[in-house]
Formats: C-alpha cells, structure tokens, sequence
C-alpha cells in the first residue's frame, strides 16, 4: 500500500514536471518571435528629487504581451530571454528604444536601463551602447546603465573593466536592488556607481522593522561619503517617503509618486514639469 502510494505521488510529481516543462517550452517559442512581432514595449517609471519634488529622469521597463497571453511578467520572461540566448538582441532593442525616447526629452532628463549580467559577456556591449546613443542622438550623461550584483559576481574584474569604459564615455553607473545580495559592500568599493537604488524589501518593511530604517539611513550616509547619489526604489506610501527623506534619502521612485507608464504619458510628465 505504501509502496502504490508512492509510486502514485511521483507520477503526480512528474506530470506536475511535464506540464511545467511544456509551458517553459511553449513560452520561449512565443518569446522567440516576439521581437518579430513587435509585441515589447517599454514603460517609464518617473523618479524624483525628494527636495523640490523635481522630475530627475524615468526608469525604462521592458513589457512583453500577446494576444494569448496578455501581459507576462519580466520576472518571468527574462530570466527566459537569457536562457535560450536572446537577451542580447532584446537589450539592444531596449537600448535603442529607450535612447530614442529619451532624446525627445528635454536637458537633463535622464533615462535608466537594466542590464543582464549576460549582456557583459558580450565584446560588443559597448559598441551597441555607443550606437544606440549616436543613433538617437541622446548625450551620454542623459543615460543611465542599471546593474545588479549578479552582473559583478562573477568576472568581476572583467565587468568592473567595461563598467569604466561606459564612465569613461560619460554615462551614468547605478548599482539596482541594492542590499539584497551577499557583498553589496564590497562591489561599492570596486566601481565608483553615481547612484545607489535602495532596493524596494528595505522600504517595505520600514514600518514594522525598525533596522530597515538603520539600514536606509547607513547606505545613505555611506553613498554620500562615496559620492553616490542615493534613492528608493518601491515607495508607496507618505509614510515611507516621509521616512525615507528623515534618513537622508535623496530621490525616489516608487507607485506613490508614479507607477510605470507608456512612453506619451511620460512626455506629458515632462511636459506638466515647469
Ligand atoms: P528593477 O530594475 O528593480 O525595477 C523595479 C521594479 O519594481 C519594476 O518591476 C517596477 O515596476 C517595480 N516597482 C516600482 N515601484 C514600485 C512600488 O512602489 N511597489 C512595487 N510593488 N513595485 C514597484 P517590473 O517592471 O516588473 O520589473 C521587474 C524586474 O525585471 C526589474 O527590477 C529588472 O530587474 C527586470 N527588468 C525590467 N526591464 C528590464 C530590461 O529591459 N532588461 C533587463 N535585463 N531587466 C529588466
Ligand atoms: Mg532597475
Ligand atoms: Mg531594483
Ligand atoms: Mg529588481
């Protein structure tokens, strides 16, 4: 008895397996015809100076729908992209969009993108960043390159090498998700980032854990001693910007002050700014 009941929880287990690699599979062969089909977009999620409430510059985020399937999450759908090997030419597409949007923004608004840590294992990383910004005709200190510390993990000397070209080019670094990985700290002292986003479990949990404010006002203090720009990522509520800015944050982006939107609405932000 025990032995059928068992054998009946694995084959429960891996049709379970099936039906999951099955839906993985159909899923990267709707991606792979996506770019084709037109079917990204990118949504801007504006980000602000605490202080004057100024309107600093907006984060592109890649967006992926069908008609069969609606909006899928990024979450989802690029850890995908990286597996079957098309991260590369969906990240030049973000490049290239989001550059062109931006250049029809006026001085000095900024536009942010994330990059996949697969996109620096690529020799021509920089030329697609060179190309992207000529072709749009955007100045160089208007973009903004995000990175994870899974980017620097491994090869760090490697990334931290191409990191310093695309300074040297006048492009802003920002390390993304900040505080979430195991040496966030010691990437700080490797790379000279312009901006530090605090990521957004340290926000949420500002009301009911008391060491998440410690932790927002020493990364605070400490990109301020490094000469890194600060800001929090994921306010809500009045609650957490009012704290935030009590710790010394000093910009924000989060759905209490914009949830990310297509591309005209943000040039109406722009344009409701002065
Ligand atoms: P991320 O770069 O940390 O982007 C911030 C995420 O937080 C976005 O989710 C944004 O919509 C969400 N967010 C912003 N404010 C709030 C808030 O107040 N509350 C909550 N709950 N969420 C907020 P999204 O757009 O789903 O993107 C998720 C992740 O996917 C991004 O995290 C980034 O790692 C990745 N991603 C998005 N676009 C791209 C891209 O073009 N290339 C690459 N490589 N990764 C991307
Ligand atoms: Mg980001
Ligand atoms: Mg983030
Ligand atoms: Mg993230």
């Amino acid at each position: 008895k025990a032995k059928s009941a068992g054998r009946s929880t694995f084959r429960f287990f891996t049709e379970a397996m099936d039906q999951e690699m099955q839906a993985r599979r159909s899923m990267e062969i709707d991606l792979q015809r996506a770019l084709v089909l037109e079917q990204f977009s990118l949504a801007y999620q504006p980000q602000y100076q605490i202080d004057g409430k100024r309107l600093v510059g907006f984060e592109a985020l890649l967006r992926w729908s069908t008609p069969a399937r609606g909006p899928v999450s990024p979450a989802q759908f690029i850890p995908l992209a990286e597996d079957i090997g098309m991260i590369g030419s969906l990240g030049e597409w973000v490049l290239r969009k989001a550059c062109k949007d931006a250049a029809q923004w006026p001085e000095p608004i900024s536009v942010s993108v994330n990059l996949s840590p697969l996109q620096f294992k690529n020799q021509k990383l920089i030329d697609v960043i060179v190309s992207a910004l000529a072709s749009a005709g955007l100045p160089p200190h208007r973009l903004d390159i995000e990175i994870t510390e899974g980017a620097l993990m491994d090869d760090t000397d490697a990334t931290v090498a191409i990191l310093k070209q695309i300074k040297a080019l006048g492009i802003k670094v920002s390390m993304d998700d900040f505080g979430t990985g195991y040496s966030s700290l010691s990437y700080l002292q490797k790379f000279p980032f312009d901006k530090i986003k605090i990521d957004q479990s340290f926000i949420r949990s500002l009301e009911t854990n008391p060491d998440s404010a410690a932790i927002v006002r020493a990364v605070t203090a400490l990109g301020e001693s490094l000469g890194m720009m600060t800001i929090a990522e994921g306010v809500e509520t009045e609650s957490q910007l009012r704290q935030i800015t009590h710790d010394g944050c000093k910009q924000v982006q989060g759905y209490l002050t914009g949830r990310p939107v297509p591309q005209h609405e943000a040039t109406l932000l722009v344009e409701q700014m002065n």
